[in-house]
């Protein structure tokens, strides 16, 4: 059993006095890339890190659920009432709740349960700590109440959990990657029919490995330009009479971009046609085996991030530079933007001493130090015993 999972059945022992059922692992996640395409109808393909939320779990009497974190050391319970009712559950427990107030509001007849977490997935760091959360409670109650709900259909229900009960507009991919993901595999997710293929991403077979800096950049108006940048793209596609974005082609895009005069929409737009077309070249090159090419694609996105979308901040794209001229041979931010984390396609024996210059170069420039783990592509939500 890993150190998580022992923590977990730890919590267990010590809140409720006796061993769990069982042990429901689900990982955190990160974009290898496309990005800002989910809200234009995209493409996104992410893949599953080694990081893990494990949720050791039993059932117990009656409609009542009972769970602590080892984050905060407390625990909440909650029955029927206070979950049938979206928001009266609060703060990380909401997270719980609204897993299992989508299970019911979706007919399932729900087990009362005990649940003791415990995670490797940094919170707030862009890795999907909270899809991690509910998609490893998720499984859980699943298997408990053996319940009919097959994978598929299970990142749509832990959406509605974070959209209609925690309140956050979160898209589709972070729990279907965190529940569909394969170990050694990219989750190709088309966000228009919701369809998924599994990419090999076979780090380890090609001497690689994916270095994942934590920018540690302080999160800067993140949500408004957030909304701002949607709201470009809404007026683009709008302007081009098309759905959205995703059906303008990489083809037609000069054409496109000459029907439209606000030179900031034009960046927008130029921004997610090719990054759609980029997670397609890459998919293509992973198909093929062609692993180590995904490089240029890769710094590709960060230059159009950096340039046309006006999402990156000076740490971020101090990580992505120094990290390329360290001998990453691609280096990218990922996620939403302005701080998060950074993905550098490295040979697996370099990692340490790209990281190492990256490491340097903050101190050189006075920002905060940065994090880092390397990683390569691991499973999705599974019972580990
Ligand atoms: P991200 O998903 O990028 O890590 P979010 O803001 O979406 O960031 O989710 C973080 C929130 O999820 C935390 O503030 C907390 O409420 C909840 N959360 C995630 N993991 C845990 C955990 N192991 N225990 C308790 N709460 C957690
Ligand atoms: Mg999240």
């Amino acid at each position: 059993m890993t150190d998580v999972a022992d923590r977990a059945t730890a919590g267990f022992r010590q809140e409720f006095g006796g061993p769990p059922a069982g042990h429901w692992a689900a990982p955190g996640r990160v974009n290898l890339i496309g990005e800002h395409t989910d809200y234009n109808d995209g493409f996104v393909l992410p893949f599953a890190l080694p990081l893990r939320t494990v949720a050791a779990a039993d059932r117990q009497e009656g409609a009542r659920w009972t769970v602590w974190s080892e984050l905060s050391g407390e625990t909440i319970s909650f029955g029927a009432d206070e979950v049938d009712e979206p928001g009266r559950v609060t703060g990380w427990g909401a997270y719980v709740a609204g897993v299992v107030w989508a299970l019911r509001d979706a007919g399932h007849d729900v087990p009362g349960a005990r649940l003791a977490i415990a995670s490797d997935v940094p919170l707030g760091a862009g890795l999907s700590s909270s899809a991690a959360l509910e998609a490893a409670v998720l499984t859980a109650l699943v298997d408990l109440g053996g319940l009919d709900l097959p994978a598929e259909r299970q990142p749509r229900l832990a959406q509605r959990a974070e959209n209609r009960y925690v309140g956050a507009p979160t898209g589709i991919m972070d729990q279907s990657a965190s529940i569909r993901c394969r170990d050694g595999h990219a989750l190709f997710l088309d966000c228009r029919s919701e369809g998924v293929e599994h990419i090999p991403f076979d780090l380890r077979a090609a001497g690689l490995a994916m270095l994942v800096v934590d920018s540690h950049a302080p999160h800067r108006h993140a949500d408004g330009e957030y909304a701002a940048r949607r709201k470009s793209c809404e007026a683009g596609a709008e302007r081009l009479g098309v759905p959205a974005l995703r059906d303008v082609t990489v083809d037609q895009l000069d054409a496109a971009l000459a029907r439209l005069d606000d030179p900031e929409t034009r960046r927008r737009v130029r921004h997610v046609v090719t990054e759609d077309q980029r997670v397609l070249d890459t998919v293509a090159l992973l198909r093929a085996g062609r692993v180590r090419e995904i490089g240029p694609l890769l710094t590709a996105s960060h230059v159009s991030m950096r340039d046309d979308f006006e999402i990156t901040v000076p740490e971020i794209d101090t990580a992505v530079e120094t990290a390329l001229a360290a001998g990453a041979l691609g280096a990218r931010m990922t996620g939403g933007g302005f701080g998060g984390c950074v993905l550098a396609l490295v040979e697996a024996d370099a990692a340490d001493s790209v990281a190492g210059a990256v490491t340097a170069a903050y101190a050189e420039r006075g920002f905060r130090a940065p994090g880092h783990v390397t990683v390569l592509p691991a499973a999705g939500a599974a019972r580990l015993d």
